[in-house]
């Protein structure tokens, strides 16, 4: 007889961890395995993410690394924003490196979310559905690699040698336009074992992977030249990790939606953790609270890893977790801006989420999306396909009574800034028009998408603005020439937040950054590592 429902989900479950998760190569057999102790514990999703994250680092099972196409002809070594250097600004061109952030996937971890995809997205039983999307949460399992000028070249070499292989099945338009994101990554055959004697890429680099917090694992990663990743294996991850159309949204039903959740009183209190390159926002009024970004301390340079250092801001992860929303809005889905939720309370998955489109994000990005999506929790905004020349725009506007008004709006992807989702991020403008206070917080957009989402309304150099949420942790390329216009009086503020580490090695925040919002902003301008005593948030009181 057919089992159903939890017994079922237990069933599948224990298949996995013996033919799959568990298996001994060498006396494998195809016969039906039996279970005879029904108290058998079970493993916890935890417990098996622990285990693949131990496999993958063993070698137990096939991996694949998801790297970024490098293949443009503007070389990222000629982008001053994307160079960290070995020993200051004056440093030889040998001695500059690149930080990737990429995801890695083993065939153990397709296979297990495969089949949790496969048994949370069941329409008939809805036990065996359930007890799926209660066992499972979202995992993370990625490398951030230094790359230096060599490896550079060795790799995009790679890359060149094997495109034009990489399509995908189904020709759904919306499919159409996941596969123009997604063909703008690689994946590679990678291995832990750097002892192998075939041709190879050696990288230097630590592996972020979350487990009941965010781990960073120094390690090399061996990436093997002479094999390619299957066209097999590729299609089932594409397969498995898209989404479908549903969770997008129009700016009507997409604003009505986040309206619903946000309550009739205006904010009290707007908070700025103190988490490292990474953007985590939450703000409170008397009847909701949300987040806008969740994020987290991403791309430091290897080296820095090290037992105990504040790499890992572990007492603001704390303070962080406990809070609980009323909804979650993404700016984009950048790891800086999304890392936080993989280890936040699982209820954190229960609240609706509002988000631009993610067709282009890499693969752990994504199976947060997917698991929202099974969850019927995730809202997207539209973004233009990417040869499209569609305008920024206003995705809406919501009043609170008579008292405040939001406006959300969606950047236009500019020259500046090199990543379409950085520019087609969602920026929050915040108005209490009691007060007369005005907050922005933007994400990663950068002033000059801003500028050109707002289209007839005044510029952001022309607009008062009492607190500003600086885009893109402070990065040079942002345009910040349009913080102010020369034509136009200042438009004095009274703070400036910028999330980032406050580490000029890095150029976060940059210095000519800086300095154009002290002309708005005086000495309120401050970056949330020079958050005071023991305080883990810059406060915004309104
Ligand atoms: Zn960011
Ligand atoms: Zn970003």
């Amino acid at each position: 007889m057919n089992k159903i429902g939890k017994e079922k989900f237990y069933q599948e479950l224990d298949n996995f961890l013996v033919t799959k998760l568990r298996p001994i190569p060498e006396h494998r057999s195809e016969c039906n395995y039996v279970r005879f102790e029904d108290n058998f514990p079970q493993l916890t999703n935890h417990e098996i993410c622990q285990q693949m994250f131990w496999n993958a680092f063993k070698g137990y099972s096939k991996m694949y690394i998801q790297i970024g196409c490098l293949r443009d002809d503007n070389s990222l070594f000629n982008d001053s924003e994307k160079i960290m250097y070995e020993k200051g600004a004056e440093a030889g061109d040998d001695e500059k490196v690149i930080i990737l952030q990429c995801s890695l996937l083993t065939l153990q971890m397709l296979d297990y979310d495969i089949m949790m995809f496969g048994a949370m997205s069941e329409g008939g039983d809805e036990e065996y559905r359930n007890t799926a999307q209660k066992h499972y949460r979202p995992y993370l399992f990625s490398y951030v690699a230094e790359i230096d000028k060599s490896n550079y070249e060795k790799l995009k070499e790679l890359q060149n040698k094997i495109v034009g292989s990489q399509t995908y099945s189904s020709s759904d338009e919306y499919v159409e336009n996941y596969k123009n994101g997604q063909l703008q990554y690689q994946w590679l055959p990678c291995t832990f074992n750097s002892d192998i004697n075939e041709n190879s890429i050696k990288l230097d680099g630590y592996v972020v992977q979350s487990a009941s917090r965010i781990e960073k694992i120094k390690a090399n990663l061996t990436i093997i030249e002479d094999e390619n990743t299957p066209k097999k294996v590729r299609n089932r991850i594409f397969e498995n990790y898209k989404l479908d159309k549903s969770s997008c949204k129009d700016d009507k039903t997409f604003i009505e939606e986040i309206e619903k959740k946000l309550g009739n009183t205006p904010l009290s209190t707007i908070d700025a953790y103190k988490i490292g390159n990474g953007n985590c926002v939450f703000a409170q009024s008397n009847d909701t609270r949300f987040f806008y970004d969740i994020g987290f301390n991403y791309k430091h340079r290897p080296k820095k890893i090290s037992h105990g250092s504040s790499y890992n801001y572990s007492s603001s992860m704390q303070k962080i977790v406990v809070n609980d929303p009323s909804f979650v809005i993404l700016s984009h889905w950048d790891m800086d801006h999304i890392a936080g939720s993989y280890v936040a309370r699982k209820n954190i998955f229960e609240k609706n989420w509002f988000a631009p489109d993610c067709y282009d994000a890499g693969t752990n990005a994504l199976r947060l999306a997917k698991y929202l999506q099974m969850k019927g929790n995730l809202y997207l905004a539209n973004r233009p396909p990417r040869k499209s020349n569609a305008h920024g725009r206003l995705i809406g506007k919501i009043a609170i009574q008579k008292l405040a008004i939001y406006k959300l709006y969606m950047g236009k992807k500019t020259t500046c800034d090199s990543s379409h989702s950085n520019c087609e991020g969602i920026v929050i403008e915040y108005y209490d028009k009691i007060k007369n206070i005005r907050v922005l917080m933007m994400g990663d957009v950068n002033y000059d998408s801003f500028n050109k989402a707002r289209s007839t309304e005044p510029s952001f150099a022309d607009t008062q603005i009492d607190y500003l949420i600086v885009p893109h942790h402070g990065s040079e390329h942002t345009n910040y020439q349009q913080i102010t216009d020369p034509n136009k009086p200042v438009k004095m503020g009274s703070k400036a937040i910028i999330c980032c580490t406050d580490d000029p090695n890095i150029n976060r925040p940059n210095s000519g950054h800086r300095m154009k919002l002290e002309k708005r902003f005086g000495k309120n301008v401050i970056t949330t590592e020079e958050a005071k005593n023991k305080a883990v948030s810059i406060t915004i009181s309104l």
